[in-house]
């Protein structure tokens, strides 16, 4: 029966999970394993959270609101005043937004090397993907990437950029939407962890989205909440073409509770600037500045996926980059993690 599964996905390929080292690690003897592989926040989400999902939990024979407004609502209190579109998770945002606007066979633009999701949602809409390299250092060059927006509805940039760690400076995104047609989808998912401000720009241009997730520095991925500043425009095309319900009252309840808990954020964004730096300082291999919760390492002589195996075999979990399209084979990106966690990595990359 495998002959009716579509082309695009009976290949290899697909999105890539961190489980394999999981196993190694457990082989050599650790119970508990340093997770640095998946870019979460390693501590458990804000009491306020977790006590917003218990209560909704009690009501959860009943469809949730299919508005999200208790989420809405939380946005507002937290960002001001825009327009918000909620999803299961960032991800469930972006093939939201991908099939609002682009028709099966339309061309997409995404920012190489970056987030592979893009790419994935891409294929199942049927949709044509244009590369669009970012510059040796990693940089966007954005007459370039205005050059592979040409005839295109809507293109993918992710800042700050997973998995190199780097933003694009606000001026060259309105250089973008200005010399651009179509829709510019920012991917924000670390943008809390930098020093960097898009939101007026959702002021000033019709075809910008910022999109932006909870499973990050909010700690609640188990939970799926994803959620986008749109123009005014866009939004009830958006609520047509979305899932319905797809996000689930628990989450939605969560999600209000960890925006109130903005002390928990800052702690946080703390924590992981002060591993951020010595990261940098301390690891004698060359890495890369990060505006996010991770840094990519360039492990040359050893290859990415040597250095995952070697680091779980210390009982660290990282990531090897060499899935990212347009990267080479030499890289590790390694998450910030709990005090004990980033020791353990510290001692093992050190010794690698
Ligand atoms: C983690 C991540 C997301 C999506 O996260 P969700 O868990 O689906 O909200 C989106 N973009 C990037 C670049 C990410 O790293």
């Amino acid at each position: 029966m495998r002959r009716l599964v579509r082309a695009c996905f009976s290949g290899t390929g697909g999105y890539s999970y961190a489980k394999k080292a999981d196993n190694v690690a457990r082989e050599h003897g650790f119970d508990r394993v340093a997770r640095l592989a998946s870019n979460e926040n390693p501590r458990p989400p804000s009491p306020a959270a977790l006590e917003a999902a218990a209560i909704a939990l009690r009501e959860v024979n009943r469809y949730p609101d299919e508005r999200t407004s208790v989420l809405v609502e939380a946005l507002r209190r937290y960002h001001g005043d825009y327009r918000f579109v909620t999803g299961s998770g960032m991800d469930g945002v972006i093939e939201t937004v991908i099939r609002t606007v682009v028709e099966p066979g339309e061309t997409m633009v995404v920012s190489t090397p970056t987030f592979s999701f893009y790419g994935i949602a891409a294929a199942a809409h049927g949709a044509r993907v244009v590369n669009a390299p970012r510059r040796e250092d990693f940089s966007v060059d954005p007459a370039g990437f205005i050059d592979a927006c040409r005839g295109a509805k809507l293109a993918f940039l992710c800042s700050p950029n997973n998995p190199t760690g780097n933003s694009i400076p606000p001026e060259d995104v309105e250089t973008i939407l200005e010399g651009m047609d179509g829709l510019l989808f920012l991917d924000n998912a670390y943008v809390d962890f930098a020093d960097i401000d898009y939101r007026p720009l959702m002021r000033r241009y019709e075809n910008l989205v910022l999109g932006r997730t909870m499973s990050k520095i909010f700690a609640l991925a188990g939970l799926r909440v994803g959620y986008a500043f749109v123009p005014e425009w866009l939004e009830p095309f958006y609520q047509k073409a979305a899932t319905p319900f797809a996000l689930n009252s628990v989450s939605m309840a969560a999600a209000a509770g960890a925006l109130a808990d903005t002390e928990r954020v800052r702690e946080t964004r703390d924590h992981v600037r002060e591993w951020r730096r010595r990261f940098l300082e301390e690891v004698p291999f060359r890495v890369y500045p990060s505006d996010a919760n991770f840094v990519m390492i360039d492990v040359d002589p050893h290859t990415g996926d040597e250095a995952v195996a070697r680091l779980a075999a210390k009982g660290v979990l990282v990531r090897s980059c060499t899935s990212f399209p347009g990267l080479g084979n030499h890289y590790i990106r390694v998450c910030i993690g709990e005090d004990w966690e980033n020791i353990r990595f510290l001692e093992a990359i050190k010794n690698i």
